[in-house]
């Protein structure tokens, strides 16, 4: 567990807590304050009441008072009453002046007048025996003892005056108390009468009445209603205490079950951030105002921004404003923040965030809306740094469409570009041009120099292409040695008409360039090499109208560029398709000649151009296939180095020769014979084994037999083909550099090939007499050799100006149809026989 954890545990306890104390505290005061409104409202009650128990005595007091002054004012205005003389009643002293005090009725009976203050205190005094009640008349002067005033209504007397009314209170009297109340006696007109004497004069108070009404039967009632009343306000304390008690006990259970809630909570919180934390994936919530809610430490991590920067700023405004195609987003279109208004979810594959650095980090994400209940409130955002991955994808796609020795375009990545180029062709109505380019002489250098040098030939073929093709052409390899070009030629308005013939003449072009580039030698490791090419082209849509077809007749094509003699270009022609067909044909054939034995030699031979004599013959094979017919060499031996069968037909050619020569020797023709060397052949290891074996079957010594190598062949020979040459060299077997003149042999390569002579090329030969170009080259040839200390021999000669001039140039050696055409071995002995010169072979 984290110290945040532990800390906001404690801080979850210590809120527990404190919300417990509140509880009780606030449990107390409602408590208190229940207790005190009861206690008021019993209080004001019981003031009430007694207010009650006071008005009701008032209300009796106040009667009896009533009663009396009625009685008192009837007996003042009667003059008195008349009563019987008895022992309680005398007759009155004060009363002695007045004639009638006494009398004595008709019947005897003896009657006094009675005083009517007098009678009324009579009245009174009976009454408060009867009923407990007082009713006093009292004065500060009284006239009798019984009118004395106690303390309380002397007190009272002393502070009335002529306005006072009444005044009322409850004091205790006769030891309970009682409702005492007191109203002044005013002196009236009519009560001069009798107190007139007594200096009264009107509106004087002459004293009071006092009334004084016991109050227990009144506090009786109210007790009992007190009682009730008292009960039921018990009754409802209680009802609220066990009320408050209820909802406090409800309330700490609320409190616990919250409690437990928050502590369920910040265990699940504590785990999500653990499991948050822990994620690798970045996570970011943003609220419905689309502002940064939370980031997990990936997500800080890879953004680079520390949260609390982040924190409340907009996701898009921050981190999120390019389109994942880098252009900046308006807000309103962030797909991300579009999940606000959709409600759903959204995700991308293939997004970016700016960092902390505003560079653009690559990502995936998924976006998802946040609910409370029906409405969104705003989102989270899961994704992952995805440039590891991008840039493998970008790695491997680039490797699915370069080739990984050129870095060119591979084969894909071209037909993917031909099928665009032909769409927007087919779109905009021009042409396109596809060029088949495939290196002559590749193989060849490959086998004899290695690997190494022939990769980094092809990076050196591969850059000068590249050098030489511009936008929006495109060269990619196909493989192997063969390269291929898309030419988009920009063709200008005036030349629409024309379309055609002006993407012939720009392909044309571009192949002559590519041709020429080639010329120059290549260089690798200090040593020289030189490569030739073929390139075929075909047009859109003049030739084909897909891309299977504009390659296939490229390729057609460029077979016919071969077979014109290599190094050079051939637009395709409708009937190649026949001629790829008869190349098919020719290959089964040549495999069928091999066993049907349908090959033979023929031999030409070779002169001394002074007196014609023949000197030796050069071997020369021939097919006459029964599928195919009479085929050229010219024709098949190129076919044969390309599928290999030019090995066995090439041992054939030895050992025929061979045993040709040993039947020669046996009818005592000493006759050497040259035999023709595919550079394949020259390649092989087995080399030597095979001409010595041939020489050992026919049991001829190796003297006799001369071997015939191109130039082209010995131009990139490695060191071992030279040590071959060599030892078979060194063995007595003569060796001829064919077709010298062609290949472009540096003088020092040829000081150290250990060759005896020079075979002019017959292409010199023919333009000896008429070009002095060609005059001049076969003149240095043959100083040349001299020079070297070889033998200078011309081959094709034709012409008897020709056979002159090289003789008067000085050239000893020579073959052609003027002496003979190549002919079957027995036309050769005939000849021999016949003396062996030239100008007896029959025309
Ligand atoms: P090459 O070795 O230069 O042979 C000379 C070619 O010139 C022969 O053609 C020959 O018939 C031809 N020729 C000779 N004198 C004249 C002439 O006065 N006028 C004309 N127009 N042509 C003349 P061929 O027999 O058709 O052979 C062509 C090439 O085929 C040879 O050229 C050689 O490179 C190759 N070849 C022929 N036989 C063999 C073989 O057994 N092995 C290999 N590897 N190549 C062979
Ligand atoms: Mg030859
Ligand atoms: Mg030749």
């Amino acid at each position: 567990m984290t110290p945040a954890t532990t800390e906001s545990k404690a801080d979850l306890q210590s809120g527990f807590a404190s919300a417990l104390e509140s509880l009780r505290k606030y449990t107390l005061i409602a408590i208190v304050a229940w207790t005190l409104m009861i206690a008021g409202i019993f209080t004001w009650t019981i003031y009430d009441q007694r207010n009650r128990e006071f008005a009701t005595a008032l209300g009796v007091a106040r009667a009896y008072f009533q009663k009396d002054q009625s009685v008192r004012q009837w007996g003042a205005t009667q003059g008195g009453v008349y009563v019987k003389i008895s022992e309680h009643t005398q007759p009155n002293p004060h009363l002695k002046n007045l004639p009638h005090r006494d009398v004595t009725t008709d019947a005897d009976q003896k009657l006094t007048l009675m005083n009517p203050a007098y009678m009324i205190r009579q009245i009174n005094e009976r009454f408060s025996r009867m009923h407990n009640d007082y009713i006093h008349i009292t004065s500060l002067n009284p006239l009798h003892d019984e009118n004395e005033p106690d303390d309380w209504e002397r007190s009272i007397l002393k502070t009335f005056t002529k306005e006072s009314d009444e005044f009322a209170q409850i004091v205790g009297f006769r030891g309970q108390p009682s409702l005492r109340m007191m109203r002044p006696m005013v002196t009236k007109q009519r009560c001069l009468k009798c107190h007139e004497q007594h200096g009264y004069k009107v509106g004087d108070i002459r004293g009071g009445v006092s009334i004084a009404i016991p109050m227990a039967p009144y506090r009786r009632d109210s007790s009992e209603q007190l009682l009730l009343i008292g009960t039921t306000h018990g009754g409802i304390w209680v009802c609220g205490l066990l009320g408050i008690g209820f909802y406090t006990r409800r309330a700490r259970r609320h409190l616990e079950d919250r409690q437990q809630s928050i502590q369920s909570l910040a265990k699940a919180n504590s785990y999500n951030r653990s499991v948050i934390g822990a994620l690798g994936e970045g996570l970011l919530g943003f609220d419905a105002m689309g502002r940064l809610t939370f980031l997990n430490p990936a997500a800080v991590h890879l953004l680079g921004w520390k949260e609390h920067e982040l924190l409340g700023k907009s996701i898009h405004g921050f981190i999120h404003y390019l389109k994942d195609n880098g252009e900046p987003c308006r807000e309103d279109e962030c797909p991300m923040l579009g999940v606000l208004h959709s409600g759903e979810s959204h995700s991308s594959r293939d997004d970016q965030f700016m960092n902390r650095d505003r560079i653009a980090l690559p990502i995936s994400y998924i976006a998802t809306p946040l609910f409370e209940q029906t409405r969104v409130v705003g989102g989270v955002v899961a994704f992952q740094d995805i440039s590891e991955q991008k840039q493998s994808l970008q790695r491997i796609e680039y490797l699915a469409h370069h080739d990984s020795l050129t870095d060119l375009p591979n084969r894909v990545a071209f037909l993917e570009a031909v099928d665009n180029a032909l769409a927007n062709a087919r779109r905009y109505g021009h042409g396109l041009a596809l060029l088949f380019l495939d290196l002559d002489n590749f193989g060849v250098i490959n086998d004899s120099a290695g690997h190494t040098t022939g990769d980094e030939l092809l990076r050196q073929v591969a850059k000068r292409l590249r050098h030489e093709i511009r936008q929006p052409d495109l060269v990619a390899r196909q493989g192997g040695d063969e390269f291929l070009i898309l030419m988009v030629p920009v063709i200008k308005e005036k030349e629409k008409e024309d379309i055609t013939r002006q993407l012939a003449l720009n392909a044309t072009g571009l192949a002559q360039r590519v041709l020429d580039v080639m010329h120059d030698p290549f260089l690798v490791e200090g040593s020289t090499y030189y490569i030739k090419a073929s390139i075929g082209i075909s047009l859109f849509p003049e030739d084909a109208n897909d891309r299977v077809e504009l390659l296939k007749n490229a390729d057609a094509a460029m077979y016919t560029a071969k077979g014109d003699g290599r190094d050079t270009y051939a637009l395709y022609a409708g009937d190649l398709a026949q001629r790829i067909q008869h190349r098919h044909m020719l290959e089964t054939g040549l495999n069928q000649a091999l066993i049907k034995q349908e090959f033979r030699l023929v031999y030409q031979p070779i002169v001394d151009l002074n007196d014609g004599k023949i000197l030796a013959v050069e071997a020369l094979l021939r097919l006459r296939s029964a599928t195919l017919g009479d085929v050229s060499p010219v024709e098949f031996i190129p076919v044969a180095e390309e599928c290999g069968l030019i090995l066995p037909i090439g041992r054939w050619v030895l050992q025929t020769a061979c045993r040709q020569m040993a039947q020669w020797f046996g009818m005592g023709m000493e006759l050497r014979v040259a035999v023709n060397l595919s550079t394949l052949q020259l390649q092989r290891e087995d080399l030597e084994s095979s001409v010595l074996q041939a020489l050992e079957d026919a049991q001829i010594p190796a003297s006799m037999l001369v071997l015939e190598i191109t130039e082209g062949a010995t131009l990139h020979a490695s060191p071992v083909v030279i040590e071959r040459l060599q030892r078979l060299h060194d063995l007595g077997i003569g060796l001829s550099l064919d077709d010298f003149g062609t290949g472009y042999s540096s003088l020092s390569r040829l000081k150290n090939l250990p060759v005896d002579t020079l075979k002019i090329d017959k292409s010199f030969v023919d333009g000896v007499v008429t070009e002095q170009d060609d005059e001049q080259i076969v003149l240095t040839t043959i100083e040349l050799a001299k020079n070297l200390n070889k033998r200078a021999l011309a081959e094709g000669i034709e012409s008897r100006e020709q056979w002159q001039c090289l003789l008067r140039n000085g050239c000893q050696r020579g073959q052609g149809y003027f002496f003979s055409r190549p002919v079957e071995a027995v036309v050769i002995e005939e000849l021999v026989r016949n003396g062996g010169h030239w100008n007896q072979i029959p025309s």
